[in-house]
């Protein structure tokens, strides 16, 4: 009947307390075993995030695609590619920062997550976060921009503001997978990453 029927975003429990003895491996284990949503279904494999465990950056995508599902790996198809040079635009290597994604398992047909899949995998970045405690946080894309802010807006008035989200800076940047498609907004992603790059070296 064309009527829009609207879901309000459930807002996602960013400030809980830090579970004391949490560890790396802990975690990653229960992710690994992780059965709380439906996407645990139908995924070859969870895609914890790769990197430097003490590194200052932590970028956080959406998703694993195909190629990540089958990897265990993120970001390593085509937008991982166009990942990697945009960490080295901060004259960072891949192996200097930490990558993960929103969600942990693959969305079918890579299509967005949704809420309830979002907010079942929540806990496991935000302890994530408590234990890299990075420095800087880089929303990739939409869909990790507007999960961690909490809002609908979209990326093109996010990108451009520094957030803080507990105290540590957010940045919003388009999606590689966006800008292999759109290269002319290639030019707003390199101002974003500049910012970034400012505002850690004026906030530290
Ligand atoms: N896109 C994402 O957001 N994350 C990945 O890991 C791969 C593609």
């Amino acid at each position: 009947m064309g009527i829009d029927v609207w879901i309000p975003r459930p807002s996602l429990e960013i400030n809980r307390p830090l579970l004391i003895n949490d560890d790396w491996q802990t975690l990653q284990a229960e992710v690994t075993a992780c059965q709380r949503c439906q996407l645990s279904a139908k995924r070859t494999q969870t895609v914890f995030g790769t990197g430097n465990q003490n590194a200052d950056w932590l970028w956080i995508g959406e998703g694993p695609g195909q190629h990540e599902d089958e990897q265990g790996k993120p970001f390593v198809g085509n937008a991982g590619l166009l990942l990697t040079e945009m960490i080295r635009a901060v004259q960072l290597q891949r192996e200097d920062v930490f990558i993960t994604n929103i969600v942990k398992c693959r969305p079918p047909n890579n299509r967005d997550p949704h809420h309830d899949e979002i907010a079942s995998c929540n806990d496991f970045l935000q302890r994530q976060i408590a234990l890299l405690k990075p420095k800087i946080i880089i929303a990739v894309g939409r869909i990790a921009a507007q999960t961690l802010l909490n809002t609908d807006a979209p990326l093109s008035k996010l990108r451009g503001t520094v957030y803080q989200l507990n105290g540590t800076p957010v940045i919003v940047v388009y999606h590689p997978a966006y800008l292999l498609r759109s290269l002319l907004e290639k030019r707003k992603a390199w101002q974003d990453l500049k910012l970034a790059l400012q505002t850690l070296t004026t906030d530290h």
